[in-house]
């Protein structure tokens, strides 16, 4: 115990270099096996969502006209038939359909998933009529990017004895596996009142109850991937956040009650 000392009348370690190197390795090693999950998440929502393809045609008319029904059409939002376009990306091949504010579009293939179309009619709802919508989907971007930073926070050395006075940092970096959690919540809320506001739209423009059942399991689904990605970012942080203060954070020397020699 070469370099030890005290604090607060007890005896510590300090971590060395290769501790922390260690710590890093093990740490990623965790964290990417933990993120590696995350397409495990998505497998029963693209499963359903390619089978959707073959009864697209009894959502389609439905969908088309809920532009209207929403009173959309008139605040500027458009849909864009992907099928007619050349390009080869997941929205032109009916894998994915998206809305982008920006511009005020819903880019889908109407042909393959018309079903997904109703949600991302509530993605627009979100963002130009609803107050809450509209917060959390200003705060989807700056969460996603906060949450990784912590994923780097995470892997930063725990250099001071746990009882020593802690700072800001300190506090963010203990607890930052919880902080990547709660990042991605706006993500998954906003998600969840698309849906909502989705299915409402559909039940609106008159689309048949089995169908609004089948509707609703897809979009179930489609936000279990959302809590997956929320909950594996979660523990993936979390986990490196442990690993380095197990490998990093001083260790105490435990000094018995009493001197040997009475005993
Ligand atoms: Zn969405």
């Amino acid at each position: 115990m070469v370099n030890s000392y005290y604090y607060n009348g007890n005896q510590y370690i300090p971590s060395t270099s290769g501790d922390s190197n260690k710590g890093f390795l093990v740490a990623s090693a965790v964290s990417s096996a933990i993120l590696g999950t995350l397409p495990l998440f998505g497998k029963p929502f693209e499963r359903q969502l390619a089978k959707e393809h073959s009864q697209n045609y009894l959502y389609k008319d439905s969908f088309l006209n809920s532009l209207k029904v929403s009173g959309l059409d008139k605040k500027g939002v458009r849909i864009i038939p992907m099928e007619l376009s050349s390009a080869m990306n997941d929205y032109a091949l009916g894998k994915n359909a998206a809305y982008f504010p920006k511009e005020k579009v819903v880019r889908i293939n109407t042909d393959k998933i018309s079903i997904a179309g109703f949600h991302e009619l509530g993605h627009a709802m979100n963002d130009i009529t609803g107050k809450l919508g509209k917060f959390l989907s200003k705060l989807r971007w700056p969460g996603r990017i906060l949450a990784g930073w912590m994923g780097t926070v995470a892997l930063f050395s725990r250099p001071k004895p746990k009882e020593a006075p802690k700072n800001g940092f300190d506090y963010v970096k203990d607890n930052c596996g919880k902080i990547a959690f709660a990042c991605m919540l706006p993500t998954v809320f906003e998600e969840g009142m698309a849906s909502y506001k989705g299915l409402k739209l559909a039940k609106k423009t008159g689309l048949a109850a089995p169908l609004i059942k089948n509707m609703k399991k897809l979009y179930g689904k489609a936000l279990l991937t959302y809590i997956g990605h929320a909950t594996a970012t979660g523990l993936a942080v979390g986990a490196a956040s442990m690993i380095m203060d197990k490998f990093t954070r001083p260790t105490k020397v435990e000094t018995p009650e009493y001197p040997f020699f009475l005993i």
